[in-house]
Formats: C-alpha cells, structure tokens, sequence
C-alpha cells in the first residue's frame, strides 16, 4: 500500500493520510457497475447523499439506453440500477428491456415505494430482478417519515413495497441511515423487520455521509462514539439469529472488530461506477472510496488496515481522528 498525501486537519494534531489506489480496473465476468438513472426522486430525506447538480437529475432515455449499450460493450453482465429513485424514472421499463436485450442482469437500489404497486415486484423478478436494497430508516412511522421525508402513506408504500418483494422471492437487504433519531432503536429495528420478514431479510447500517445536499441535517450531526455501543449490540443481537447483517462507513476501531464485514457505500458489492453525468467512463469503486476517505498516520500499524475503509475526509477534517485507535 502506498500513501499518496497528507491532509491538514484543524482539530487534530494527528497527521491523515490517503490510500492510494489504481484509477482504473479490468471488466471481468463478475465485475458490477453502479449504474445511475439520475437523482431525481419521489422521497426528501433531509440526510440526501446525492449531490443535486442539475446535470445529474434526470438523464434523458435515449442516452440511458446508449449507456446500457455502452457498458455491455465494456464487458459487464451485472448493473445495480440506482438514482435518486430509479422507479420514478420515466424510462425505467426501457432501460431494464434494454438490459435484457443486451444479457445483462440487474440489482436495485430503490426506496421501495414503487414495488407497493400491483405487478409491480412480480414483473421486475420476470424482467431480471436478482436483488434489492431498500432504505427504511426506522420501523417507527413518525421517524421513518422524517427520515424519508414522505408521508404516513409514503412509510406504508416502503413497508408494502418490501412485502411485494419478499413475496416474490427477491433478496432483500434493508438500508439503515443511522441517525440522531433511530440509533437507540436499532434492537428494536431488527426485532420489528425478524418478525415482519423472517431471518431471510439482510440489515445493512450505514454511518451517514455529510458531502451529499443533505449534508447539513443536524440529525446526521452524529460521532462514532455516539452510536458505538448501539451498532455493536446490534450486530451481537444479529449473530445471536444467525441474520446476515452488514456494515457500511465504519471504521473497524470505531466499532472494536476487526473482523466486522464493512461494505462499500454501494452495498452490492459493485466494483466499477459509472460516471452519471459524462456516461462513458468506469471508475474503480475502491478508487472513488480511497479518494473520499483517509486514515490516522497511526493506521500504518493497524492489523485491520487491509480491509479498513478509513474514515471519510469530511468526518476527518470535522473531528480529527482522535477517535481511531489501531489494532496491535
Ligand atoms: S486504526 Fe485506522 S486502519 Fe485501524 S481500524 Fe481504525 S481507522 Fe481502520
């Protein structure tokens, strides 16, 4: 591993470092790209990771479906179809036809809201549906609503949207946006989605970023050390089961494991990004997540840094990296 600079940092006296990465990757057979229809979206969560250029919100069909054609080209036989919503994207149905003419199958990363209309989940499991992630911030209305900016309806459409898909026998893995107002309740969480969905159903927690639009939320105003002890007990409650769970924006110090399974902020495993605006170029997943994260100079000595994703630079430069505290 090779580090590639260093960056000032205001409240530490810790010196950060990045990782340094290969800019490009081969397409292979099991390589899967992340593959956005634009940011447009029918919910408005406050905590909204996308970026909110104009460019990104809705990309028109013709240059979709000569996306599609573009990437299959490349060689890749797998896309996780994402936006903002990719349900509410007047294409959607064109884009996925045009993946199945091409041989390409596809995972989802959706709000789930779509999946609540009839026919809905049954006709994308007959045009190739394999998986879905699907974000449901709390099992409690009033948070969910919050959270996801809808309304009671909109948290009972999530809530169907997920029933339509396990009845139709998708994977479902369900993304968890921590927050100041659902991170005591995650036992509850898992409890509550056991006894809705079964032990089949993934839970994915994910520390929120702060670079998107929604990055000023004061409920994502939250530290490692505030949610430590509810995400550990968590992923204990999730053993005791035997239900799969996943981690995503954790560093394994922040959480004291250093064997915790840490996902990419993808979540599906995605190994290349398709650049949503220009359309024409792969970027390493690993090299977008080395570019947006850093380590503490004291990470060289880390057992776990191999299989660290860091800390993100906005997290790094708000909080110093006091809180890193590597694996002998
Ligand atoms: S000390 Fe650094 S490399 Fe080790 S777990 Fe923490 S952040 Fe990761």
């Amino acid at each position: 591993m090779l580090w590639a600079m260093t960056l000032p940092v205001h409240q530490s006296r810790t010196r950060l470092m990045r990782r340094r990465t290969p800019p490009s990757l081969p397409v292979t057979a099991r390589s899967i790209a992340l593959f956005r229809l634009g940011e447009a979206c029918n919910n408005h969560c406050p905590m909204c990771s996308n970026s909110g250029r104009p460019e990104a919100w809705l990309t028109p069909q013709e240059e979709l479906l000569r996306r599609v054609d573009w990437l299959a080209d490349q060689g890749l036989k797998r896309v996780v179809v994402t936006g903002g919503e990719p349900t509410s994207h007047p294409a959607f149905w064109a884009v996925i036809q045009r993946l199945n003419d091409r041989s390409m199958v596809w995972d989802i990363n959706s709000n789930g809201r779509t999946f609540a209309q009839v026919g809905f989940a049954d006709r994308a499991v007959e045009e190739g549906l394999q998986r879905a992630i699907i974000s449901m911030h709390s099992h409690i209305p009033a948070v969910s609503q919050e959270m996801s900016g809808v309304t009671a309806k909109g948290h009972s459409e999530i809530l169907a949207g997920i029933d339509a898909l396990v009845a139709a026998g998708v994977p479902v893995m369900l993304n968890l946006v921590l927050s100041t107002i659902n991170h005591a309740t995650l036992l509850d969480y898992l409890d509550w989605t056991v006894a809705r969905w079964g032990h089949d159903i993934e839970l994915k927690i994910c520390f929120p970023t702060t670079v998107g639009r929604g990055g000023a939320w004061p409920g994502i105003d939250l530290r490692y050390r505030d949610v430590a002890s509810g995400v550990q007990a968590f992923v204990a409650a999730c053993e005791a089961i035997n239900l799969t769970w996943h981690l995503e924006s954790f560093p394994l110090c922040a959480i004291d494991d250093p064997r915790a399974r840490n996902m990419s902020r993808s979540g599906f495993g995605e190994t290349h990004y398709l650049d949503d605006v220009s359309g024409d170029r792969l970027y390493p997943i690993t090299h977008i997540e080395a570019e947006l994260g850093c380590y503490a100079e004291t990470c060289r000595t880390c057992q776990a840094f191999d299989t660290c994703s860091g800390v993100s630079e906005a997290y790094a430069r708000r909080w110093g990296a006091d809180e890193l505290t590597p694996f002998r």
